[in-house]
C-alpha cells in the first residue's frame, strides 16, 4: 500500500516522561507505517529546553507560525523538584505558557465520549467543550513579595509620561503582590474564536467571569464580548438557533452540573485551567480530552489535555509495567494531520485522521482499555492492557 504523502510539514514539539514514550510509540505503531510523515522536529523535552536556554520552545512557536499546524506532546512545567532532578540552569517557564503568550488565541477542550463510560454527573449526556483563553492574566504575571512596612502600588504611564496610581496595600506584616495584565485585542481575538466556534459546531455559548468583584478587569472582557455578540454575532446565532449568554461564574458552575451538556463554556484562562480538568475527569478521564489552541489569525496547535503522567514514567523506568492512556495523544496527532490534509487538500489524510479516531473508540468499546478506563468502565466483558498493548489493539482495528 502506498503511504500517504504530505505537502506541509507539521511542527512536532517532542516532550516529556511517559507521554514522550507514548509520542514515538505512536509515531512508530500508528502513523509512520501509513503516512509519509512530513514534520519540523522540536525537541521540547526539559533537557533540551535546558541547553538551549529555553530557545528552543520560542523557535517551535515561531514555526507555528510560519507552517500554520503543530502537534505537541506535554511537558514538564519545572518547580523547585526539578530543579534538582534534571540540574536546572533556571526554573523555566511552562512551554504552553510561553508558545500561547507567542500565538495568542483560545484553548478548546473537548471530551471524548465512549460508550461504557458513564460521566460522574449522570445528566451530561452530551460534551461540554470548555473554551480556555490562552492569553495573559496570571500566566503572565509579575509577583513580588513585600516586607513589613512595605506600600505596594499599581502605576500605569502612559506615552506621554503621565502616571496613574492605585494602592494595592500598605503592608504593616509582610505580604506578596501580584500584577497581571490583559489586552483588548486578545479578549476580542478569544471572543471571536469562541462565537466562531460555537457556530462551526452548532452549540450555544455561554461566557462567565467574575465582573461582579472584578469590576474593571473581568468586566472589560464582559463587555467585549457583549459589543462583539451584539455588532457581528447576533443574527447569525438567531438563524443558527443557537444562544450567547453570560453569567457569573458561580452560576455558570451551579449550571454546568445541572445540565444536559452539549454547549461551549468560555473561561478566562485560570478558570479554563482548572473547570477543563474537572470537566475531563468527571466524563471520565483526563486522557479522553482533546485540546486545541486556535489563533486569532487561525493558527492550530494541538495537544493532549492532560500532562506527562510521571508517576508511570518512574514505573517504566523501573522496567514494571504501564498501563498508560494514549487517546488524548492520538487525537492531538489526528486534528493536526486532519487540519494539514484540510489546508492542503489531501482527502486521504482527513480520511486517515478519522479512521484512526474511530479505531480509538472502537477498541474501547470493544472491550480493551488501559487502566484509568478499566477500573470506571460498565462494559461486561472488558479487557486491561498495557500501554503498547493499547496501540497495538487499536493498530489491528486500524
Ligand atoms: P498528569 O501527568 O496529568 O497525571 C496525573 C495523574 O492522572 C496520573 O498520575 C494518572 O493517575 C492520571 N493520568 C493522567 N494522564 C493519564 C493517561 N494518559 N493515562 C492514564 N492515567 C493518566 O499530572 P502530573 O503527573 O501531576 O504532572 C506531571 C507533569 O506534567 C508535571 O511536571 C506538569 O508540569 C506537567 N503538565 C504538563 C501539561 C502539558 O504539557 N500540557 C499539563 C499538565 C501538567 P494514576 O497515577 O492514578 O494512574
Ligand atoms: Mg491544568
Amino acid at each position: 500500500m502506498a503511504k500517504i504523502q504530505m505537502k506541509t510539514p507539521l511542527v512536532e514539539m517532542d516532550g516529556d516522561e511517559m507521554t514522550r514514550i507514548i509520542w514515538k510509540q505512536i509515531k512508530d505503531i500508528l502513523l509512520l507505517p501509513y503516512i509519509d510523515l512530513k514534520t519540523e522536529y522540536y525537541d521540547l523535552g526539559l533537557e533540551c529546553r535546558n541547553e538551549t536556554n529555553d530557545q528552543v520552545t520560542i523557535d517551535s512557536a515561531n514555526a507555528t507560525k510560519k507552517y500554520g499546524v503543530a502537534v505537541k506532546c506535554a511537558t514538564i512545567t519545572p518547580n523547585a523538584a526539578r530543579m534538582t532532578e534534571y540540574n536546572l540552569k533556571e526554573m523555566w517557564k511552562s512551554p504552553n505558557g510561553t508558545i500561547r503568550a507567542i500565538l495568542d488565541g483560545t484553548v478548546f477542550r473537548t471530551p471524548i465520549i465512549v460508550k461504557g463510560i458513564p460521566p460522574y454527573v449522570r445528566n451530561w449526556t452530551k460534551p461540554i467543550s470548555i473554551a480556555r483563553h490562552a492569553y495573559g492574566d496570571i500566566y503572565k504575571a509579575t509577583e513580588l513579595r513585600a516586607e513589613a512596612g512595605s506600600k505596594a502600588e499599581l502605576v500605569v504611564t502612559t506615552p506621554d509620561g503621565k502616571e496613574t496610581r492605585a494602592l494595592i496595600q500598605d503592608f504593616k506584616t509582610s505580604g506578596i503582590v501580584q500584577g497581571i495584565h490583559n489586552i483588548d485585542k486578545s479578549i476580542e481575538g478569544f471572543a471571536r474564536s469562541c462565537f466562531n466556534y460555537a457556530l462551526d459546531t452548532g452549540m450555544s455559548l455561554w461566557f462567565s467571569s467574575k465582573d461582579t468583584i472584578s469590576k474593571t478587569y473581568d468586566h472589560r472582557f464582559k463587555d467585549i464580548f457583549a459589543e462583539i455578540y451584539e455588532n457581528e454575532y447576533k443574527e447569525k446565532f438567531e438563524q443558527a438557533g443557537i444562544e450567547y449568554f453570560y453569567t457569573l461564574i458561580d452560576d455558570a458552575v451551579a449550571r454546568v452540573i445541572r445540565s444536559e451538556g452539549g454547549f461551549i463554556w468560555a473561561c478566562k484562562n485560570y478558570d479554563g485551567d482548572v473547570m477543563s480538568d474537572m470537566v475531563s475527569t468527571a466524563y471520565g478521564s483526563l486522557a479522553m480530552m482533546t485540546s486545541v489552541l486556535v489563533s486569532p489569525d487561525g493558527i492550530y496547535e494541538y495537544e493532549a489535555a492532560h500532562g506527562t503522567v510521571q508517576r508511570h514514567y518512574y514505573n517504566h523506568l523501573k522496567g514494571l509495567p504501564t498501563s498508560t492512556n494514549s487517546v488524548a495523544t492520538i487525537f492531538a496527532w489526528t486534528g493536526a494531520l486532519r487540519k494539514r490534509g484540510e489546508l492542503d487538500e489531501i482527502p486521504e489524510l482527513c480520511e486517515f485522521a478519522d479512521k484512526l479516531e474511530r479505531a480509538c473508540i472502537d477498541t474501547i468499546e470493544s472491550g480493551i482499555m488501559t487502566k484509568d478506563l478499566y477500573l470506571i468502565s460498565t462494559l461486561e466483558n472488558k479487557t486491561q492492557v498495557d500501554t503498547v498493548g493499547f496501540l497495538e489493539a487499536i493498530a489491528s482495528r486500524l
